[in-house]
């Protein structure tokens, strides 16, 4: 298996190759063509595994083919005045959920290289950070967005700054880690807590362990007919 011939969109077969990628990982190579083929997957995956490119690669590969049409209007950041101008709000079309600020960045920074002169614009908020920074930052436009999950949930609940009504794909990256006492909350928030449409979001899992509560997630928020990796 190559990238060459994983039917990539020329703009992200580049920016694979200036990764210095050579060939697909394990998680990769199953991964990629189901994201393609539009299953909601669960992989359990450890970090190191190359977990992160598995989901970007595709998903942004997937919107890079129909950025024109998707991607929200896109202001001159040279004379966009966040709060007067439209769009007034982020309508991201990818989430991707991690436990840490410190994953968020990387994912981000990943994020980054993968959506390099293409039209979709990364962002990413965390807790601890400050929170009209990032409101700015949201306000400019975001196409994919990286959130930790308390911060998330934070803009879920401000849809003037926020909203999901375009969101095609929402990831949930080392989901085991988010397990903690108030998790059922939590998770009922981010996967349909927003104005997402139903029926138009794919959800992707990824997990360092399976245990029950990451099982009931994947039965009660995947498509029946997901992929597991
Ligand atoms: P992750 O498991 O997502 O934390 O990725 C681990 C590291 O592997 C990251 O530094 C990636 O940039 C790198 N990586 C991911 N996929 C590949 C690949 N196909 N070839 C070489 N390096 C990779």
């Amino acid at each position: 298996a190559s990238f060459d011939t994983a039917g990539l969109h020329p703009i992200m077969l580049a920016n694979v190759k200036f990764s210095r990628y050579g060939i697909p990982t394990p998680i990769q190579k199953y991964c990629i063509p189901a994201v393609h083929q539009g299953y909601d997957v669960i992989a359990i995956a450890q970090t190191g595994s190359g977990k992160t490119a598995a989901y970007l690669i595709p998903i942004l590969n997937k919107l890079m083919g129909k950025a024109k049409k998707l991607a929200a209007p896109r202001p001159n950041p040279a004379t966009f005045r966040p709060g007067v101008d439209v769009p007034a709000r982020a309508e991201p079309l990818v989430v991707i959920v991690a436990p840490t600020r410190e994953l968020a960045v990387q994912i981000f920074n990943e994020a980054r290289k993968f959506c390099y002169r293409s039209m979709l614009r990364p962002c990413v908020v965390y807790g601890g950070g400050p929170i009209r920074d990032q409101i700015d930052q949201l306000q400019k436009g975001c196409d994919v967005l990286v959130a930790s999950p308390g911060r998330l949930i934070d803009f879920i609940d401000r849809p003037a700054v926020l909203s999901l009504r375009r969101l095609r794909y929402m990831v949930i990256d080392e989901a085991d880690e988010m397990l903690h006492s108030d998790w059922e909350e939590e998770f009922g928030k981010i996967l349909s807590g927003g104005d997402q449409e139903e029926g138009n979001v794919k959800y992707m899992f990824f997990s360092a362990t399976f245990p029950k509560p990451i099982r009931e997630l994947a039965k009660t928020h995947l498509a029946e007919d997901h992929v597991r990796i």
